[in-house]
């Protein structure tokens, strides 16, 4: 099947427009690790996994019927920048008790911001995909469906079809549009904590 007939079939099965749920977790926990300075507890790096594919639960939204352009279908409320900080919030304020803000010297407010960033990844990374509709960002002020001016990612199959030739083509393309940017994004934080911040403490 060429390419583009493959991306109209993968368009007509539209909880398949995403990208894979590993690379989502994969990019939240770069950003865990940009965010993090001390030893987070474990339940911080399962929460910002789950934050990460938070969002793609509406795909339940396909079994009760409800249609992928809805706002309360796939791509809709819950791939706004409202549901990702009300995310956020909620995470900050029930996940993690008072001590342990000392331990991780971060705040409430500074772990509502950061869940909500790792949240809005999603949104970020679905914009990126070539297929499908776009995320509704800024629900409920508009209904709109967004995608990025730019597409690389490929839209990914889920199940068997993830161990097709196209899924291992899915695969490559994320590694290079997600995982290689996730990590270079630890490795300049690193870099940047351990040399300039560093150089201010001495
Ligand atoms: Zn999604």
């Amino acid at each position: 099947m060429a390419d583009g007939q493959r991306l109209m079939a993968v368009s007509r099965r539209p909880c398949k427009t995403m990208p894979t749920i590993f690379s989502h977790a994969i990019f939240s926990t770069a950003l865990g690790a940009a965010y993090a300075t001390e030893p987070m507890p474990k339940r911080f790096w399962f929460l910002v996994a789950m934050c990460s594919v938070l969002p793609d639960f509406d795909v339940l939204a396909f079994n009760l019927g409800i249609p992928y352009r809805s706002v309360w279908g796939h791509r809709g409320f819950t791939h706004s920048a409202l549901f990702a900080v009300l995310a956020g919030c909620v995470i900050a304020w029930t996940a993690f008790r008072q001590e342990e803000l000392v331990t991780m010297k971060r705040s409430r407010i500074s772990l509502a911001i950061f869940f909500s960033v790792a949240t809005i990844s999603h949104l970020a990374l679905d914009s990126l995909t070539n297929g499908g509709l776009g995320v509704a960002a800024l629900w409920p002020f508009e209904n709109a469906r967004y995608f990025a001016p730019w597409r690389p990612i490929r839209v990914s199959p889920i199940g068997a079809d993830f161990f097709s030739a196209y899924g291992m083509q899915v695969l490559a393309n994320e590694i290079v549009w997600i995982w290689l940017p996730a990590l270079t994004m630890v490795a300049a934080t690193r870099l940047f904590q351990r040399t300039v911040l560093t150089a201010n403490t001495n």
